[in-house]
């Protein structure tokens, strides 16, 4: 039987409730498939390990991590320690660390959920974004000098390289040739960005070439913001530089109902490393502890998991479990305006995941 060696990184707040919950459905899962099994590995790296060692991650964290087939993380952030300790020292560790320069999330309006659009538009909102995820503007190049002095000076410079922009494109460019519609948008500012993101749009032109079935237009990221809301049929695959692709993936994840659900994944195409996936919400410490946290994020991210391990049927039959799950309003959670828990919502996935067989 094939064994799938999965690392679970729950991280802070209610990525402590997300992923055992994610791993109970996921066993679940490979139990009533009969095909497969998960070997599940636990890593406690969080703000409670920062707080005791002084770092989010081992040393050797990433060697503990390379040999496993993917990554299910929770989220880090916490109340009393700076967020760029968090993000840095941990989630863009790994994402940099396994080069997984591809962010891709996925907004659907799942069976059951309301969402702010009216829902003749949202019946059309089917969307992946693909986010550039190891340069740009998140690259890190920059720095601070003469702090607190009247001629201090800060500096976060966007970084964008060919072979970077290059390998982004053509990877969204071949998600979308996948997809029914065959249809992409590339975001940029080329407007008022005139060195990297003219770049940007002449390497779209270069890669589009490759793909002569795939439809493709260019949209500034400011009139995105507005086409995403009045017109979100017009859009497809979708991609867009790290923090362009960072805002518009919350508002995409607004406009599909709730953060508790949008999942997303960091995927190495090369498949050197493990990809991680994860749910796009944060530690939200407000209802940590409370079981009130909405695991879908998760299971749809675990859904996205399945198909890159090459689990397609997996994947099919989780979606549609947690399609059956959100169509039951009595299975919503809080976010959702609801008052299921997130042990509710993790029994009744499991329930029908055997049930199924
Ligand atoms: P971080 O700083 O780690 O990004 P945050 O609390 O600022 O975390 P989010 O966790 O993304 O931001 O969420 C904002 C709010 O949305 C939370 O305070 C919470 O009330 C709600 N929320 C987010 N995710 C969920 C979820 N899975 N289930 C229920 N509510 C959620």
């Amino acid at each position: 039987m094939k064994r799938y060696r999965i690392a679970t990184i729950p991280g802070d707040g209610i990525g402590q409730e997300v992923i055992p919950a994610g791993a109970t459905v996921l066993r679940a899962l490979a139990k009533s498939m009969g095909s497969f099994e998960f070997e599940f590995e636990n890593f406690e790296w969080s703000g409670d390990y920062y707080r005791a060692h002084g770092v989010m991650m081992p040393e050797d964290g990433l060697d503990r991590l390379r040999d496993k087939d993917a990554i299910l993380f929770g989220s880090a952030g916490d109340p009393h320690i700076p967020d760029h300790i968090t993000l840095w020292g941990l989630r863009l560790k790994i994402c940099q660390g396994f080069d997984q320069y591809a962010n891709v999330r996925p907004t659907r309006i799942l069976a059951g959920i309301d969402a702010p659009l009216k829902r003749s538009a949202a019946k059309d909102l089917d969307w992946v974004i693909v986010r550039e995820n190891s340069e740009g503007e998140y690259s890190g190049v920059g720095g601070r000098v003469h702090k607190g002095h009247a001629i201090e000076v800060a500096t976060d410079v966007s970084m964008m390289t060919r072979i970077g922009v290059e390998r982004i494109m053509r990877y969204a460019f071949r998600l979308a040739q996948s997809r029914p519609r065959k249809r992409l948008t590339v975001i940029t500012k080329s407007n008022a960005q005139r060195h990297a993101m003219v770049m940007w749009d002449e390497i779209a032109v270069e890669i589009s070439k490759e793909f002569p079935d795939v439809h493709w237009d260019k949209e500034l990221v400011d009139a995105a913001t507005a086409r995403m809301v009045n017109r979100p049929a017009t859009l497809d695959t979708i991609v867009a530089t790290n923090l362009h692709a960072d805002i518009l993936s919350d508002l995409a994840a607004a406009l599909a109902g709730s953060l508790g659900i949008a999942p997303t994944g960091n995927i190495d195409p090369e498949r050197r490393f493990p990809s991680m996936f994860e749910p796009i919400h944060g530690s939200a410490f407000d209802i940590m502890g409370k079981g009130l946290a909405n695991p879908t994020g998760t299971f749809w991210s675990s859904v996205m998991m399945l198909d890159h391990l090459g689990e397609p049927l997996a994947a099919a039959r989780l979606m549609s479990a947690i399609e059956t799950m959100t169509g039951n309003r009595a299975l919503h959670t809080r976010d959702l305006g609801g008052t299921a828990t997130t042990a509710q919502v993790t029994d009744a996935i499991c329930n029908s995941l055997n049930e199924s067989f």
